[in-house]
């Protein structure tokens, strides 16, 4: 059931089988997996996920390439709640291990919070990551193109991009890489340091050789409308067309609520077996917040991995319990 502040006592378990800390896709696809095995779930998500953010999900197979993430994600809430799983709208303040449990503490509401704790026996990180965006003295000009034609995965969105003018705004050196392969869908690439950082000969070498402009002056503002960037305004004035961008500025991870927890990160991302397992053997880290790609098709297949490892570790122990004991 889809749990309130008022509803909280009607729920029936007082230790859950597992609980998911995330909504997405990732969270949502373990949630339905687990509710299958007869298993009992709470998801707490606090909104906004990424999945959420995306416009058009381009590449998932069976849905029309223009599906919206938030179309996914309202379907997959109601697949879920129709299996009887927990759902809460909260935030996970922090995760303690208790031996055989988690007690799990969670903020309930933005204004006047309530703080409610909750016990599992598993826990599924499925949280995700957010990416860090330019700066710019209005932030609503970044928000009326971010997700649309103002990228922030290659991997998601090169094939949009194919023979486009399109604009790399980075965060490092390192973030500016990423023109490299996006050379593989268009030619015809900028490359904006945006005023916070020095490109070394080396990189700057590279990017002649691959007929790629640099641009080092901050961003005054993005240019379009209803939703379609068509260039950047530089701070001294000057303008630069474009069909498209893609921001390339790293992302915050999604994982603060585990900082007493001992586990294997690479990167911000949690480090997991086949079967998403983290090193923690009852934590289960799904999606974008695990090592690996961040794709929506890995977080439903990652979310099914973890719920049935998690039910084959229930059913051993069970069935071990049952075993009769030798005469
Ligand atoms: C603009 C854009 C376009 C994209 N396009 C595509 C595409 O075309 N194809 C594709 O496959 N992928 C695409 N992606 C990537 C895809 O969105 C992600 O890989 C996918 O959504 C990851 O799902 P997830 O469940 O891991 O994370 P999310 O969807 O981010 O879900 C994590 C949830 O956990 C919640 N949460 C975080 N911390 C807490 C906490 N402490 N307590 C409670 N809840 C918490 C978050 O608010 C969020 O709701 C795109 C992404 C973006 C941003």
């Amino acid at each position: 059931m889809k749990l309130t502040k008022q509803t909280l006592n009607q729920r029936t378990n007082p230790i859950y089988d597992a609980l998911v800390v995330g909504g997405g896709a990732a969270g949502l696809s373990a949630g339905i997996y687990l509710q299958r095995y007869l298993l009992s779930t709470l998801i707490i998500d606090k909104g906004k996920a990424r999945s959420f953010w995306m416009q058009e999900l381009h590449n998932y197979l069976g849905l029309p390439p223009k599906t919206p993430g938030r179309e996914v994600l309202k379907q997959g809430k109601s697949h879920y709640l129709s299996l009887d799983g927990d759902y809460l709208n909260a935030y996970v303040e922090e995760v303690i291990d208790e031996g055989e449990t988690f007690s799990v503490k969670v903020r309930i509401g933005r204004n006047n919070p309530t703080y409610e704790v909750f016990r599992t026996r598993y826990l599924i990180a499925a949280s995700g990551i957010i990416d860090h965006l330019p700066q710019l003295a209005d932030m609503k000009n970044v928000f009326d193109y971010a997700g649309y034609n103002l990228h922030v995965c290659l991997i998601c969105d090169g094939y949009e991009m194919r023979d486009q003018r399109v604009g790399v705004v980075g965060a490092s050196e390192s973030s500016l890489q990423v023109a490299f392969p996006l050379g593989w869908f268009t030619p015809h690439i900028t490359l904006f340091t945006h005023g916070a950082f020095e490109v070394s000969e080396t990189l700057r070498d590279r990017m002649t050789a691959a007929g790629y402009t640099l641009n080092e002056q901050p961003i005054h503002q993005f240019l379009g409308e209803n939703h379609q960037m068509s260039g950047v305004e530089l701070a001294d004035g000057s303008v630069i067309n474009l069909d498209a961008g893609l921001i390339s500025m790293g992302s915050k991870y999604h994982a603060d609520y585990l900082q007493n927890i001992d586990l294997d990160y690479e990167g911000g991302n949690l480090v997991t077996d086949i079967m998403n397992r983290t090193s923690h053997p009852r934590i289960f880290a799904v999606g974008d917040l695990k090592v690996g790609m961040n794709q929506v098709v890995i977080a439903a297949a990652d979310g099914a991995l973890s719920a049935t490892q998690i039910w084959r570790d229930i059913r051993r122990q069970e069935d071990s319990r049952r075993k009769p004991v030798a005469a």
